[in-house]
């Protein structure tokens, strides 16, 4: 009779359930969760992570450590002996051999273009220094200057030859770099290895750009907020996420007053000036590397057209600030833009970032 059965069960289902929960909570005695920081990439790059194999994690994170000094490295324009800086070398003279990563962040970076109708170019390194406002002596450029520059920028003139893995500058004068992307493709790398070394929860972020997978320990999702852009004191939301990426552009956090102007370091591929419109943008997506070229692209294209290039792609979201420092979000966060900020991602550091995360 199934009611018997029921009854005969019951003790049994009852010790199994206080097996698993100690089982969990042995597990979770013994996972630790760890944060450490280093600065990379010219920027703080924070991980969070927890393992029941406290040597296992520490190892982890010095390999995913590695692979973004690796990529830092590898991407840096900086390098006189990087690929990249030999595909600028060659503008207008050769097509360029390059390895098979090289090849598929450049491809990605042009569909990027593409996607964002030209918001996002990695060829607006061709304007040069005009806008290093770190420099001595800085001044804004004038508008032949600007003009100049900007006859070097189109990422239709970047060829790529899949058969010969090769990236030819079809113009002499036309420069790349991939700033608009590293920082995302790092945080990419460093989870797939904390996850590859079997860490089953954790955040890797850079400058704020970050991935957070898994859970943490106590099974509860990651929280994410986003900075209030002209408050850094203040979150504007705060995002619950779990294997999301969240990356935030903003005029904030590199810029410099010049006579009343705000100058920072999003350029406008179709004006060759400054972004204007937005003062942050930030997207959610599923890799850190389509959430960091959004981001920059959407921030390019202003709060409209930015939303609506966001909406209309699918697993992601964002959360725009215009100028006004007017709030809105895509449909999928509907709500959350304005949401009074009552829960806290405690942060993990005094060092100024677009998102703050703790476990
Ligand atoms: P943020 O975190 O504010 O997005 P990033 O460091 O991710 O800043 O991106 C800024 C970098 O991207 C710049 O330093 C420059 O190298 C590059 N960049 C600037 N404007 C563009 C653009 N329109 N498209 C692609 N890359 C850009
Ligand atoms: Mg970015």
């Amino acid at each position: 009779m199934p009611w018997n059965v029921r009854v005969t069960n019951c003790p049994l289902l009852l010790l199994g359930a206080v097996f698993l929960l100690c089982l969990a909570a042995w597990r979770q005695a013994l996972a630790e969760c760890l944060s450490f920081q280093r600065t990379l990439m010219g920027t703080s790059v924070e991980v969070i992570a927890w393992c029941p194999d406290r040597d296992a994690l520490q190892k982890a994170v010095e390999q995913a450590y590695a692979e973004i000094e690796r990529i830092e490295h590898k991407l840096s324009i900086r390098n006189k002996n990087s690929e990249i800086t030999e595909i600028n070398r060659s503008a207008g003279k050769k097509p360029v051999r390059v390895d098979d990563e090289m090849y598929r962040l450049i491809r990605e970076s042009k569909g990027f273009s593409r996607m964002s109708g030209g918001a996002f170019d990695i060829s607006v390194q061709g304007l040069g220094d005009i806008w290093d406002f770190n420099r001595p002596g800085f001044q804004e450029p004038g508008p032949d200057e600007v003009q100049k520059g900007l006859d070097r920028v189109d990422y239709r003139k970047i060829r790529l030859n899949e058969r010969d893995s090769t990236v030819f500058l079809q113009e002499g004068g036309t420069e790349i770099s991939l700033g608009g992307i590293a920082k995302g493709y790092a945080v990419d790398r460093a989870v797939g290895i904390l996850r590859e070394s079997g860490v089953e929860g954790g955040i890797v972020s850079a400058g704020g750009d970050l991935l957070a997978f898994g859970r943490k320990g106590n099974g509860e999702v990651w929280k994410v907020g986003i900075r209030n852009p002209r408050d850094h004191g203040k979150n504007i939301c705060v995002l619950p996420v779990s294997n999301l990426a969240v990356a935030t552009s903003g005029d904030y956090e590199r810029y410099r007053m010049v006579d009343g102007e705000r100058v920072h370091h999003i350029i406008d591929p179709r004006t060759g000036y400054p972004s204007r419109g937005c003062m942050s943008v930030t997207v959610v997506a599923k890799s850190a590397v389509t959430a960091d070229a959004l981001a920059t692209a959407a921030f390019v294209l202003g709060p409209e057209t930015g939303l609506a290039l966001l909406e209309g792609l699918t697993d992601v979201e964002g959360i725009v600030v215009d100028s006004d420092g007017k709030i809105t979000a895509s449909t999928g966060l509907a709500g959350e833009g304005g949401r009074p900020v009552d829960e806290k991602p405690e942060r993990l550091d005094s060092h100024q970032k677009h998102n703050e995360v703790r476990n």
